[in-house]
């Protein structure tokens, strides 16, 4: 199942996210656009490598939103943050409702 959704919100505003490179530099899986509140994807990567991707530049646009620019630009922690959204993702459960009889 991939975990990367097509539409979000953050502090009141909506993002999206592309599977498009047009805009990436050739070294980057992806990226966090603060002018149009767009995360761009490259397409044609492993599913893994794409959701890894997805919650890295999630960090990005949530310390944006947040205003925290020291951890934004600090890639090394942004990477460990979302590596670890991205492993909660993968692996929560939540309890499951009871049938009405
Ligand atoms: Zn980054």
């Amino acid at each position: 199942m991939k975990h990367i959704p097509d539409v979000f919100m953050l502090g009141g505003t909506v993002w999206k996210v592309i599977f498009d490179d047009a805009l990436l530099n050739v070294d980057e899986m992806g990226s966090c656009c603060t002018r149009d509140n767009s995360i761009y994807i490259r397409p044609g990567l492993p599913v893994a490598v794409q959701e890894h991707t997805f919650y890295h530049e999630l960090v990005h646009a949530i310390c944006y939103t947040i205003g925290y620019k020291k951890l934004n630009a600090d890639e090394d922690r942004v990477d460990a943050i979302g590596g670890m959204i991205y492993q909660f993702m993968q692996t929560v459960q939540y309890p499951r409702k009871k049938r009405a009889k």
